[in-house]
């Protein structure tokens, strides 16, 4: 298959949270994304340019740059730590769009931290369309200053935006995991839309929830 390379410059970086950046980058010339698509995203210098990682657009696509917003492991030397070493000048290599996930319709979005990256793409299309209305988010993290974008998600999606805190325990969020007690308590009706992102292990053992339930499976979206 042959790939398209986009030497990019980066425009801007903003601190989102204290392990989350979001860097705003040229946009190429009739470049563009259906939200929730991502591409393999390089730094394009000698040492790091063939290191390829997929993430996701998550501004909107009429918009006249790209955006990332991007978790950092800092545990080791890979692409996520040299990225948030990187400043507004540098650049970076993107390539052809490819699917993750896409809207169907009204459902509920399941995310688990960095997982929420297509459905920010998603949920500000949907705001900015006003068509959010009838889209649920459960969003778990492990404590409050991990909720990305918490301010703006709060503010477009009020209600409908449920924060479970697994390493924290506060008044204003759920404590714990998204477990089967969770879900038969905020979802009515299981069978509508579900739009499943995060780690691995959190994203099969809901899929089983959900299935469980009657969630039919192609209404089921994983991130691959
Ligand atoms: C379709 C898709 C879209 C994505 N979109 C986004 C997005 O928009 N934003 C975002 O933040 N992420 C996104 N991700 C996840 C992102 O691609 C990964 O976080 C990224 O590839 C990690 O790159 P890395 O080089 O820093 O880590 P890698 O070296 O690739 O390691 C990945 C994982 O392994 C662990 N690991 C590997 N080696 C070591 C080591 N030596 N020591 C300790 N731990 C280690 C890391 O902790 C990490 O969890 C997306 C993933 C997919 C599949």
């Amino acid at each position: 298959m042959e790939h398209t390379e986009h030497i990019v410059r980066i425009l801007n970086i903003a601190v989102v949270t204290h392990d989350v950046k979001q860097f705003r980058i040229e946009k190429p010339e009739g470049y563009s994304f259906i939200p929730g698509q991502a591409t393999e995203v390089s730094i394009n210098n000698d040492a790091w340019k063939n290191e390829k990682r997929p993430f996701t657009f998550t501004c909107l696509n009429e918009q006249p740059y790209l955006e990332f917003t991007i978790k950092r492991y800092a545990d080791h030397n890979g692409v996520t730590n040299q990225l948030h070493q990187l400043q507004a000048g540098d650049e970076l290599i993107i390539r052809d769009v490819w699917g993750a996930i896409e809207y169907k319709g009204p459902g509920y979005f399941i995310a688990g931290g960095a997982g929420i990256t297509p459905f920010l793409a998603i949920l500000r299309q949907l705001h900015k369309d006003g068509k959010l209305d009838r889209n649920k988010l459960l969003f778990a993290n492990k404590t409050a200053a991990d909720i990305i974008c918490h301010n703006e998600l709060s503010a477009i999606l009020g209600e409908n935006m449920i924060n479970i805190l697994s390493e924290e325990t506060n008044d204003q969020y759920v404590h714990g995991r998204i477990d089967d007690a969770l879900l038969q308590k905020i979802i009515g009706d299981f069978h509508t839309h579900f739009y499943v992102c995060g780690p691995d292990k959190m994203i099969s053992d809901i899929n089983d929830l959900l299935v469980m339930h009657g969630a039919s499976p192609d209404r089921v979206v994983f991130e691959k």
